[in-house]
């Protein structure tokens, strides 16, 4: 087994890696477990336009790939690999990650969070081929097209009003006759005339296959009780996330969506030593300049538990 490091961060979006540079700084040489696939949720997003800083959008990739160069700049190791266990029932921590095996003083959980499915068949096999949870990343492909958008909170909304930049016909197919959303992402929604409403309408099936894509869906009417074909050339899926909490859960004090528990305004998670930061933190705001001010955050708490545990 490796010497016992300062700081273990787990994940490598923004989150984690404002956390490997703001630790890598303070002289704690972490190491970053980045993940099989790393970078997290901006790895499929194309153009960032709120990141501070920025002018000019940024590609997703861009900024995740100018954010882990910074970290290695002042010496942060990372590691391609992912996280398959965790010990936190005494300190050092230990996390495994395959075979290997590492000791940390101070344990900083970037984890993120994934986007929600149905669980269609047909969602699984199209995914990618007109089926999509990433209105940013794919809405250009559809340019002139005719869109169903699945859900009715925010993230629905704000990707049904993203996707009226390319696509001729937005339909929003939600579950009641309310939205869960704001009432200015609602306002903006509604005031759109490339968007139409499929009140108290579930998706039952996507059509299409991965050679030619999506060509309609169907959908059931929940107050008429029927089931029908819309005519539609892909779909957007927009019902929300799970956080990836499932290495720390039974571990560290989670909520009931799975979200890790941190005391208000800090990165202190129920155990002490470890620190939640980002979106497995994270369901309300879950941008990515929010996930790295906690990276930060959880950096900083971990620097001061470390000196006051010296
Ligand atoms: P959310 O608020 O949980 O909304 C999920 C939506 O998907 C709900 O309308 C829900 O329907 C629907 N849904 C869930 N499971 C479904 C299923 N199996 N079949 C059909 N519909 C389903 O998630 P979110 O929109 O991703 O937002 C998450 C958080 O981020 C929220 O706090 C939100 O305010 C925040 N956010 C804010 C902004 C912004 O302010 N600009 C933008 C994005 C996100 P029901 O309504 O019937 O439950």
């Amino acid at each position: 087994m490796a010497a016992d490091r300062d700081v273990v961060i787990i994940g490598s979006g923004p989150a984690g890696l404002t956390a490997a540079l703001y630790a890598a700084r303070n002289a704690l040489d972490p190491l970053v477990l980045e993940g099989a696939s790393p970078g997290g949720q901006l790895m499929t997003t194309t153009e960032v336009e709120n990141y501070p800083g920025f002018v000019e959008a940024v590609m997703g990739p861009q900024l995740i790939q100018a954010m882990r160069e910074q970290g290695e700049r002042f010496g942060a190791e990372m590691l391609q690999v992912d996280a398959t266990s965790v010990d936190l029932s005494q300190r050092p921590f230990i996390v495994e990650a395959g075979k290997e095996s590492y000791r940390a003083k101070a344990l900083i959980v970037a984890t993120g969070a994934r986007a929600n499915l149905l669980g269609l068949e047909s969602e699984r096999e199209l995914m990618g081929h007109g089926v999509s949870v990433c209105a940013t990343c794919d809405g250009a492909f559809f340019r002139g097209k005719e869109l169903l958008l699945i859900g009715g909170g925010d993230s629905a909304m704000e990707e049904a009003v993203f996707l009226t930049r390319f696509a001729a016909r937005v339909s929003v197919v939600h579950r009641r006759d309310e939205l869960r959303a704001s009432r200015i992402m609602q306002e903006r929604a509604t005031s759109n005339k490339k968007i139409e409403f499929l009140w108290s309408h579930v998706l039952v099936d996507i059509l299409g296959d991965s050679g030619t894509g999506v060509r309609g869906a169907m959908v059931k009417d929940l107050k008429a009780d029927e089931v029908r074909e819309v005519k539609c050339d892909g779909v957007f899926i927009a019902i929300g996330h799970t956080p990836n909490s499932d290495l720390v859960k039974g571990q560290i004090e989670l909520d009931a969506k799975g979200y890790a528990v941190t005391r208000e305004g800090r990165t202190l998670t129920s155990v002490e030593g470890v620190f939640a930061v980002g979106d497995v933190a994270d369901s309300r705001y879950r941008q990515a300049v929010t996930a790295a001010g906690t990276g930060c955050m959880g950096a900083l708490d971990a620097q001061r538990f470390l000196e006051a545990a010296e």
